[in-house]
């Protein structure tokens, strides 16, 4: 995204003729810029020589998935749905690695099936569900075990999963108590140790004291473990406020912990490869001036984006069309929706605006269309995806006769 002579261009093609041909809200992806991504995660880490598996829930758009599958990437799933749509896209079951605290007892016989590289479990009692189906099957299934690292990711509070009081995982006395009574398991063989401990980190301390407690936890188990499954969580740069983490240090910290142990580390980001490589392109309905404030009505809402109504994040809004005439109002851009909470930003001031004028809210491609919705029983929008010069629909516009 870009902007050449005031006009806002995504790759070669001004966004102005995509919200024309195409209508809004759409989710708008640039194909480069997702490579990129995926270029420069792969270059973070050269030296550690990760298996990145994409995490599936932050974007599960099929031609998406086919493009990370282009590039190598393996899958984390987190539902019976997203490990098919996973392997629909091409991807290898041996870089698939399914996570999550509720696998039911149909997910993990369609995951055994499917031969996928690890469960990772997160409950002794998820543990002997899968050595109950193992045995049915005569199968001996590798699996890992999420560690619960007690620590603060310093992230939004919505977004952080790796406290004792976070439902994730398991606390480092029940990992090693588990262990050692699944060791001699036919059935099962426990191969990775996992950790993720939220979403949105731009500080690598956290990072550090996690690797600190899993050095730790291995020291005490004496097991030995295949992979470590690091997560993923890598924070972006919403606005100009939020810091990047510091890959390098990030990197460094993993390159000494290899160093004491020879395992392969897994890496599960979703954020950090996709959220920056699109836009929600919006059409401004009304704008209804008051006393205090404009309120710039769009035609996009809580259920084409959530994140901001659902974690209070920040998304900035940009204009297709730049202008120096600088309204000092406070600007509320909302939604249609009939909740108070349906709102994407306020600022204290903004550039000249008009009704039926398109915006485009930035860095929407992570937890934007998977958590969309029909709430107001309104048709979720459609994506489309750029490369270069030409542009291709990559999911159509729901219809509202597909859900009334
Ligand atoms: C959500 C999730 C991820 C991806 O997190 P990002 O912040 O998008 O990188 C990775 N692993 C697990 C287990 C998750 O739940």
């Amino acid at each position: 995204m870009n902007f050449k002579s005031n006009k806002l261009y995504i790759e070669n093609i001004e966004a102005t003729k995509l919200a024309k041909k195409f209508g809004t809200p759409s989710y708008c992806y640039s194909l480069s810029k997702l490579k990129k991504n995926i270029q420069n995660f792969k270059k973070n880490f050269e030296s550690v020589n990760p298996l990145i598996c994409f995490s599936v829930k932050s974007n599960s758009n099929l031609q998406i998935l086919k493009e990370i599958k282009r590039s190598g990437i393996g899958a984390d799933v987190v539902s019976k749905g997203e490990l098919i749509i996973a392997l629909k896209a091409g991807i290898s079951p041996k870089k698939i690695v399914f996570s999550g605290i509720g696998k039911t007892f149909d997910e993990i016989k369609f995951a055994i099936k499917k031969n996928i590289l690890l469960i990772n479990a997160e409950s002794e009692s998820e543990i002997r569900e899968i050595e109950k189906i193992a045995k049915t099957k005569k199968k001996k299934i590798n699996i890992g075990l999420r560690l619960n690292p007690n620590i603060d990711a310093k992230t939004l509070k919505k977004i952080s999963t790796g406290k004792d009081e976070d439902k994730f995982g398991v606390t480092e006395s029940v990992f090693l108590k588990i262990l050692k009574k699944f060791r001699d398991s036919k059935y099962l063989c426990i191969k990775c140790l996992s950790v993720h401990i939220g979403s949105q980190i731009t500080d690598y301390h956290p990072y550090a004291k996690m690797i600190d407690v899993v050095q730790k936890t291995i020291k005490k188990s004496k097991h030995k473990f295949d992979f470590i499954d690091l997560g993923g969580g890598m924070g972006i740069k919403y606005n100009n406020k939020t810091k990047s983490l510091n890959y390098k240090k990030y990197n460094l910290i993993i390159k000494k912990f290899l160093k004491k142990n020879n395992v392969k580390i897994i890496f599960e980001p979703g954020r950090s490869i996709i959220a920056d490589t699109a836009v929600l392109l919006t059409k401004i309905i009304y704008i209804k001036t008051t006393r205090k404030k404009n309120f710039i009505i769009l035609d996009a809402a809580m259920n084409d984006l959530i994140r901001p109504a659902l974690y209070g994040a920040i998304h900035q809004i940009a204009p297709l069309q730049r202008n120096n005439k600088i309204i000092n109002k406070m600007h509320d851009f909302v939604g249609p929706i009939c909740e108070s909470t349906d709102k994407f930003l306020s600022l204290k001031k903004y550039q000249k605006l008009n009704e039926k004028e398109v915006l485009v809210i930035c860095d929407v491609g992570a937890y934007g269309m998977v958590l969309a919705s029909n709430y107001n029983l309104r048709a979720k929008p459609s994506e489309i995806m750029v490369n270069k010069s030409s542009v291709k629909v990559i999911l159509k516009r729901q219809q509202l006769n597909t859900i009334i």
